[in-house]
């Protein structure tokens, strides 16, 4: 028994001894627990991110401050409650994510968007991952997030101010290029690859801008910068950074080298890139291409200089005149100077005088026609009758000179072309006097000729050659410039403007024509002037133009015998009264002087004229008043326009106010005698004539029609007469009445100006314009049918005489 008791009792003591061990085992090792989990608590409560643990329910275990304070959620008892109750506002795709984690998967996102409660945008950075308990079982999920708006935002702003960056570099005109420290290019723009025809990808971090450059440039301005800045810098890519390193631009003019090798001028700004510590990072140069600039630049300053030239000139061309004027008009004074030497002086004053006023209008015309301001005519005109006049004039010149002078048709010309006949003269006196002038020896030919190479439409030639001097090949663009000569030096020897052949050309070119010029030095020169004359098919072919020259000088000639006429002078100047006189009674004619248009209208009344001289500007009444007055009254002989103004408008008004013709002050004494000759008196009924007959009908090539339209011509002197009738009594009534009549039969018989003018003339009427504008609309009608081929005036003045019963 006591062997059992006491077996027993040592079992039972061994029992309870064990288990006391395994108590304190146990003790032990929930003690170790309990540690290890307040670490773990610890750990994660302090670890600097937020973190939170979940159990398979989404009910905390265990969460981090950054996780209580990034969530908001301090003073609140989280560990325990539902992770759903915390946040009561979670998106649902979350759950997704938890549920997903729980089975096993971890998920991860570096930046995902994330709305606030309070409305505010987030970021988060996050991981999702399960955990597991002892016997590897999923117990929960751990959770770890981080917010990361700061730094996303930052990124966001980068790019941002990247993606303007490209932008502004590649929209940018100017060349952009950046450079690294040591100058590696790391910028470079599209428009520095159109410009220097390198790509990006061929320089970028591999070449320096010092290879777009000139090395003799560099070095100029490496000179320069070592003595501004007092230190030695070298000729390489220091030139452009040596100001920027001191805050400073570097700015200027360069050359620019292309990959082709081709160069440019460019503009360029050098500046520094600086860190935000305020060290160097870089440089960054901005260019531009100022090729245009400076060529434009260069034109500028050319014209100024040839201007300042022209300046010099002009005052030289004109004072040089004056001059010898004054000089002249001085020794004049001298009442002891013998007659022989007092014509001499007076005709040195006189040529000088020509100069000047040749001068003058050139200036005048080439600032008109600069000026866009200059009226070009479209008329019927005949080519052979402008040559014949010129010739007129020229061939003296040339004979002076001992040079041969000849005008030449090749085949036959139009009779008549479309043009300004003023304007056409002009060009062609200009290319013969130069002709003349520039030839000593030999001779100038004029050669005209048909080109008629377009199918469709012609062009007149006219080609004035001659052996003169020539031009170099150097001086050949120049002369169509205006204020250029030559040589300057041609000024001296030969005088002139140097605008001649700017206005020629001008001119040529608002005909619708070009002037063209082919010479050599010392072998002559040769200028070529063609005018469109329109489609062939309608060209009136003239078989002898050559005669016309013949003819013309015939008149010159017979011009110099005695002219038997009567004239009336209406002009205000008594020198111009004395001149005009003297050279008329030289060649015959018995003047009578008048001072204003009054009077002319009072001599007129009293005596009988053959031609009236009417100057245009006169005080108490001018000459377009007392023309008007003349014509309204129904005089019908000649009036000659003369007039100060040489530009085409007043040529036009001259007309229209009823002058026949059209004479320029200063006048020229054998033009004044020729003119005056041709109106005269009846011997020279058929100069008139032709003068005035220039207008044909358009069906006058119609041999039925022939008759018809002579019985119409013929009837209408008596109408101009009614025209005028009606108007001297202010009957405006029957003048429309007339007018609309005028419209409705004019086209009829091949004259459609009449249907216009008439028209015109009516709508004036109907309209109540004023007197004065009715009147030239009726004056312009009426010198049109005056100059329509066969007009009668002397009928004008048959049917006034019958009407008044004269
Ligand atoms: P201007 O004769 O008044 O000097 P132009 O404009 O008519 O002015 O001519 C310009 C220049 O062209 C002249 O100064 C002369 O040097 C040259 N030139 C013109 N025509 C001829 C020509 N037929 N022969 C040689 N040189 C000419």
């Amino acid at each position: 028994m006591n062997l059992a008791i006491g077996l027993l009792l040592g079992i039972a003591l061994s029992v309870l001894c064990t288990k006391s061990i395994r108590a304190r085992t146990l003790a032990k090792m929930s003690q170790e627990l309990k540690t290890r989990e307040q670490l773990l608590q610890q750990f994660i409560e302090h670890t600097p991110a937020a973190v939170a643990m979940v159990d398979r329910e989404m009910r905390y275990l265990a969460v981090s401050r950054r996780w209580i304070m990034d969530y908001k959620l301090a003073g609140q008892e989280i560990v325990g409650r539902s992770h759903y109750d915390v946040f009561p506002d979670l998106e649902p795709r979350w759950k997704l994510v938890h549920e997903r984690c729980l089975a096993g998967a971890v998920a991860a996102c570096d930046d995902d968007p994330w709305l606030r409660g309070d409305g505010s945008q987030e970021w988060l950075k996050w991981e999702v991952r399960p955990w597991t308990d002892s016997a590897g079982a999923i117990g929960g999920i751990i959770m770890f997030t981080e917010v990361v708006t700061e730094r996303k935002r930052t990124e966001m702003a980068l790019r941002d101010a990247t993606l303007l960056q490209q932008a502004v570099l590649d929209a940018a005109h100017y060349a952009i290029v950046a450079t690294t420290n040591d100058g590696k290019i790391r910028i470079f723009n599209q428009a520095a690859e159109r410009m220097l025809g390198y790509s990006g990808d061929e320089v970028l971090y591999s070449k320096s801008p010092d290879l777009f450059h000139v090395p003799e440039e560099l070095e100029r301005r490496a000179a320069e910068l070592s003595v501004e800045l007092g230190r030695t810098i070298a000729p390489n890519t220091d030139v452009f950074t040596a100001k920027p390193q001191l805050g400073q631009v570097e700015e200027g003019q360069w050359t620019c080298v292309r990959k082709d090798g081709s160069r440019f001028p460019i503009w360029l700004s050098v500046t520094g890139l600086r860190e935000v510590d305020g060290s160097m990072c870089g440089y960054v140069g901005i260019a531009s291409d100022i090729s245009e600039l400076a060529a434009a630049k260069e034109a500028a300053e050319a014209a100024s200089q040839a201007k300042t030239e022209f300046l010099a000139n002009m005052s030289h061309e004109i004072r040089t005149p004056m001059t010898s004027i004054i000089g002249y008009a001085d020794l004049l004074l001298d009442p002891n100077l013998p007659a022989p030497q007092r014509i001499e002086h007076v005709q040195t004053i006189r040529r000088n005088g020509e100069h000047l006023v040749a001068v003058i209008n050139d200036i005048l015309d080439i600032s008109r026609i600069e000026s866009g301001k200059i009226a070009i005519e479209c008329v019927d005109t005949s080519p052979a009758t402008i040559l014949a006049e010129i010739a007129s004039q020229m061939r003296a010149k040339a004979v002076d000179k001992r040079l041969t002078f000849d005008v030449e048709y090749e085949g036959p010309i139009p009779a008549r072309v479309r043009t300004d006949p003023a304007r056409l003269r002009q060009i062609l006196m200009n290319l013969v006097t130069n002709a003349i002038k520039f030839t000593d020896q030999g001779g100038v030919r004029v050669i005209v000729s048909l080109d008629q190479s377009d199918s469709k439409t012609a062009s007149l030639n006219f080609r004035v050659v001659d052996t003169g001097i020539g031009i170099g090949p150097e001086k050949i663009e120049a002369i169509f410039a205006p204020f250029k000569q030559a040589d300057s030096s041609t000024t001296r020897r030969f005088g002139g403007t140097g605008l001649g052949l700017a206005i020629s050309s001008r001119l040529a070119a608002l005909l619708g024509g070009r002037l063209l010029v082919s010479s050599q030095s010392g072998a002559g020169s040769e200028f070529m002037l063609s005018i469109p004359v329109g489609p062939t098919e309608r060209i009136e072919w003239m078989a002898h133009p050559e005669d016309m020259v013949s003819d013309a000088s015939r008149t010159t000639r017979s011009l110099d015998k005695t002219l038997n006429a009567k004239v009336l002078l209406a002009e205000d100047g008594v020198d111009n009264q004395k001149l005009i006189s003297l050279h008329l009674t030289r060649a015959g004619v018995d003047v009578t002087v008048v001072a204003n248009g009054r009077e002319a209208i009072e001599a007129t009344n009293a005596g009988k004229f053959d031609v009236i001289l009417m100057d245009m500007q006169m005080p108490e009444m001018d000459g377009y008043e007392a023309t008007a007055k003349l014509r309204a009254s129904g005089y019908a002989g000649p009036i000659l326009a003369l007039t100060a103004h040489a530009m085409s408008n007043d040529r036009n008004k001259c007309l229209t106010a009823g002058c026949n013709e059209y004479l320029t002050k200063p006048i020229d004494a054998q033009t004044l005698v020729r003119v005056v000759g041709k109106f005269a008196n009846a011997s020279n009924q058929q100069a008139l004539d032709t003068i005035s007959g220039t207008h044909r009908s358009e069906l006058a090539d119609d041999p039925d029609m022939r008759e018809i339209i002579e019985q119409y011509v013929s009837r209408l002197p008596e109408q101009v007469q009614k025209i005028h009738e009606l108007l001297a009594q202010n009957d405006l009534k029957n003048l429309g009445r007339l007018a609309h009549q005028l419209k409705g039969s004019g086209g009829g018989y091949g004259f459609p100006q009449i249907t216009a003018l008439a028209s015109a003339a009516n709508r004036s009427i109907n309209e109540a314009e004023p007197i004065d504008a009715i009147r030239r609309q009726i004056d312009t009608l009426v010198n049109y049918i005056r100059k329509i081929k066969g007009y009668d005036t002397s009928k004008e003045a048959a049917h006034a005489a019958e009407r008044t019963g004269h």
